[in-house]
């Protein structure tokens, strides 16, 4: 599942190249990842201008300049995937005109386009035609969803987040502070939206590797020494992610070849049984709370 570091490189992505274009053309192929009802959801959409692309947690929020949002969650396996309408693109389908290949994109079913647009990340379920022959694919948002909102109904939804990591006011102060008399398993609460907004299973691992605490490990046992490393190991690992390019398998668009960057770097999320890289005991893995935990034994406790 997409966490920060994904959704954070989304964001910049989406800033560079879709920010102050305006939606021409909408086709929602899965009526239930919209909150309205489809042709009601196009006619909001169509004709506003994008004025910038937010991120809390692991939401991303579209700015739409008549005031409302456009707020997307990925869940499990939701993906986004820009295509520009460049020659380049039109020889490969064919040599189709540009207005040609456009038709073609807005009258398919996604079964079709994925057949057509071999780079899709997944089965669209909404498809946004940008100015300057840019589209903009919502992939597999079966889990994942894209809501049409106002100010007073973003602010409902977003109420119950906790603190972002990457927000410049969330120090390791008051990370401490928020731990203080909590109980429980330190790993289920990282990962809980409503304490830590946009951690999950891969970066709480991370983290917990990088401040040598078991994922096991009481909220009470953690000292404040240990709780400053959390929240530094937490926020380093999110902004090296960021840098290196996330863990996600599928590029952004076909000029994305740094969307997976991060992947060789994670040293116990998903290596369970492989040698600990600080000390070569072997990775393990065990459920804590409902989710897989990996963790060194030796350099965790
Ligand atoms: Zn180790």
């Amino acid at each position: 599942m997409p966490e920060i570091p994904e959704m954070e490189i989304y964001k910049n992505y989406l800033n560079q190249w879709i920010k102050d274009k305006k939606i021409n053309e909408v086709n929602v192929l899965r009526a239930k990842s919209v909150n309205l009802e489809s042709t009601q959801f196009c006619k909001k959409v169509i004709g506003k201008q994008i004025i910038g692309i937010s991120r809390r947690g692991k939401y991303l929020i579209f700015h739409l300049n008549d005031g409302h949002f456009l707020l997307t969650h990925m869940m499990l396996d939701g993906r986004l995937y820009l295509l520009t309408i460049d020659a380049e693109t039109l020889k490969e389908n064919e040599g189709n005109k540009s207005v040609d290949l456009w038709a073609k994109i807005f009258q398919s079913s996604a079964e079709d386009l994925k057949q057509s647009i071999k780079e899709l990340p997944g089965k669209a379920s909404v498809v946004f035609g940008l100015t300057e022959d840019t589209v903009l694919f919502f992939c597999n948002l079966t889990l994942g969803y894209l809501h049409y909102l106002n100010q007073d109904e973003l602010e409902t939804k977003l109420r119950e987040l906790g603190e972002d990591p990457l927000d410049p006011d969330f120090s390791a102060q008051s990370f401490s502070h928020l731990l203080t008399g909590k109980r429980g398993m330190i790993k289920p609460w990282l990962m809980n939206p409503k304490n830590i907004s946009g951690v999950g299973n891969a970066y709480s691992n991370e983290a917990l590797f990088g401040a040598g605490i078991l994922p096991t490990r009481l909220i009470p046992a953690i000292s404040r020494t240990d709780k400053a490393n959390l929240f530094n190991s937490l926020v380093n690992i999110i902004k090296d992610s960021i840098r290196l390019g996330g863990d996600m398998e599928e590029p952004f668009a076909k000029w994305d070849n740094l969307t997976g960057g991060y992947n060789a770097y994670f040293k116990v999320y998903d290596r369970a049984g492989e040698p600990c890289l600080v000390c070569r005991e072997a990775i393990q893995r065990a459920e804590v709370g409902g989710r897989n935990a990996f963790f060194c034994p030796h350099c965790q406790i």
